[in-house]
């Protein structure tokens, strides 16, 4: 079943009295439990394609579907709970935020998206942060500031914190970008192995050749438009 689907979408960006355009006219399918790799140049369109998945921004035109549904058919309500419950954003920069340690760090998303929760559904939250501490290897770092830590791990902390709500899908924008080459490849690993592990659809952009031939499906964009759209798994 695809997860995501998008139909034509073009989308312009209003510079001033200019439209700069975007994307224009990009149509593709992800399938549930993929590791997509977006690629392409600077400026081709990749971050404009997560903002839409990630219902931070609309398309201009064209349908964007998650999950068989039209984002545009959704009440702002409707997306703001997708964000919060069925996807995790990764982002080049980490965005950690700075006064918090890595358990906090992690935990955040979850303060979010249930206000109130029992002491029962407490404790099972701290066994699943614990355990997910564990999967991305920062087990007796829990205390630590981000400014502790060097930059592998303070994506792995981001990589966690976009998993602790059990998300449908994990979008990435360039989540190797601020990272040397090996440390880059050891974050991506780590995205896979949790991808097969969890079956969380993982998508991800970047511009690294090596990195995307260990994805299931590959969408490379030029100038707003899809060049090539190629699935090696199917
Ligand atoms: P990529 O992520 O591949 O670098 P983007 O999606 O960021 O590409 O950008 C696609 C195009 O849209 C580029 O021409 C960029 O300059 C333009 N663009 C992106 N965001 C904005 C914005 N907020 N306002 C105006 N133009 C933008
Ligand atoms: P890596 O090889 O994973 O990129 P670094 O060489 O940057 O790691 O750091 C080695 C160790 O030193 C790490 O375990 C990290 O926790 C610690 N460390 C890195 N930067 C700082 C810092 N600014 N303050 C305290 N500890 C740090």
């Amino acid at each position: 079943m695809a997860i995501i689907e998008l139909e034509n979408v073009k989308k312009n960006y209003q510079l001033g009295k200019t439209e700069v355009p975007a994307l224009q006219g990009v149509s593709f399918k992800i399938e549930k439990g993929d590791f997509v790799s977006i690629v392409g140049p600077s400026g081709s369109g990749k971050s404009t394609i997560l903002n839409l998945l990630g219902c931070i921004d609309t398309a201009s035109s064209g349908v964007v579907k998650i999950n068989e549904t039209a984002t545009s058919e959704l009440t702002d309500m409707d997306l703001t709970r997708i964000r919060r419950q069925s996807i995790g954003f990764i982002f080049q920069t980490f965005n950690l935020l700075p006064t918090l340690n890595v358990y906090e760090n992690i935990e955040f998303p979850l303060l979010l998206k249930n206000r109130k929760i029992s002491r029962q559904d407490k404790k099972k939250q701290k066994e699943y942060i614990d355990h997910l501490v564990e999967e991305v290897g920062l087990t007796g770092r829990e205390n630590h500031r981000p400014s502790e830590l060097s930059g592998g791990q303070r994506q792995r902390v981001a990589i966690a914190r976009a998993l602790v709500t059990q998300p449908q899908i994990v979008l990435a924008d360039e989540p190797t970008a601020n990272l040397d080459s090996k440390t880059g490849e050891e974050i991506i690993d780590l995205m896979k192995r949790i991808n097969r592990e969890l079956q969380t659809t993982f998508i991800f952009s970047t511009h690294d050749q090596s990195i995307m031939e260990i994805a299931d499906h590959i969408i490379r964009l030029k100038d707003g438009s899809v060049v090539e759209n190629r699935r090696n798994n199917p």
